[in-house]
């Protein structure tokens, strides 16, 4: 059997007019600030299609750029300003940061209400606890992929290798508080590829160019590539041999065009989250 593909921009337009249609209805316009230190080119490329993405659906982006040189205090004082901002929603600190800026203290000084990136330590340990939270949204998008693929998350077993605050913690929690049965891999882990092919529901966040190779994954497993990854040729590649496992998988998501795209649109979602819940 072939692997059905899960086609995560149809996903994310789907969501995305979904969005609109729900921002058009609103008295006030949401509004987005998002922080870029630096000249990374490819944290400038996201920006950028952030703020496009924003726009399209009518939330109010709001760039601000800042030299590589920045001190910390001053970022943090920007952070606060946004924090007393009325017409900011949501904050995001683009990642990662230049030498010598603390992110995580940087994080930390961002309103929870308004962490739409969901990386603070409170919306962090409010979805450990099972509490509504912002959630991180490659995570977040993750889910809402294997919703749109039907894939029942109940008693399933599910392996998530990576164990990062940004991805593999984060979906974990989410598919434990979708009653699935969970495992976390990691670099430590002893034969990663027995616990992978155990695993009715994969997870790949390793960062690591198809590490997961096709007699590592079970028949008909669904597997989700959150992987991003650019070769010296150029070829953007996943977590996971697309074309070893898609044979043998059920469903499958492609990278590109698998999870990156729903990304930046439960960035979105957040953004009109986190507004409403504001306003209320
Ligand atoms: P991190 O580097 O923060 O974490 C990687 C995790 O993988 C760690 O837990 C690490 O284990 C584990 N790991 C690394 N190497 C191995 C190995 N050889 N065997 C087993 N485990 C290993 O990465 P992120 O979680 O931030 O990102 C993971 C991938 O997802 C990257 O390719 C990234 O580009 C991509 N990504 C994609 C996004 C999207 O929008 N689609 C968004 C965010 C990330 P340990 O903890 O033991 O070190």
């Amino acid at each position: 059997m072939t692997a059905t593909i899960i086609d995560g921009r149809k996903v994310a337009e789907a969501l995305r007019a979904s969005l609109a249609t729900q921002i058009a209805t609103l008295s006030f316009q949401p509004g987005l600030a998002v922080i870029l230190v630096g000249e990374d080119p490819a944290s400038r490329v996201y920006v950028r299609s952030k703020d496009k993405a924003a726009t399209s659906i009518g939330i109010a982006p709001r760039t601000i750029r800042l030299p590589a040189d920045t001190p910390q205090s001053a970022l943090e004082s920007l952070i606060d300003d946004l924090n007393a901002d009325d017409d900011v929603d949501g904050i995001l600190l683009q990642l990662p940061l230049p030498a010598g800026l603390d992110a995580q203290a940087a994080i930390r000084r961002i309103d929870p209400a308004k962490d739409v990136d969901g990386l603070t330590p409170t919306n962090a340990g409010l979805l450990a606890a099972g509490q509504p939270a912002l959630v991180a949204c490659t995570p977040l998008g993750s889910m809402k992929l294997l919703a749109a693929a039907g894939v029942t998350l109940r008693g399933a077993r599910a392996l998530v290798l990576g164990r990062s605050v940004l991805v593999g913690k984060p979906v974990a929690a989410l598919l434990t508080a979708a009653d699935a049965t969970v495992t976390i891999a990691h670099s430590r882990t002893r034969d990663l590829a027995a616990e992978c092919r155990r695993a009715e529901v994969l997870i790949a966040a390793v960062g690591r160019p198809e590490m997961v190779r096709g007699d590592w994954v079970a028949n008909d497993a669904v597997v989700i590539d959150v992987g991003i990854n650019r070769l010296a040729d150029g070829r953007l590649v996943g977590d996971v041999a697309f074309d070893e496992v898609a044979p043998i998988a059920s469903a499958i998501t492609p990278v590109p065009g698998g999870v990156g795209p729903m990304t930046i649109a439960c960035l979105l979602e957040n953004t009109l989250t986190a507004a409403i819940r504001r306003r209320k």
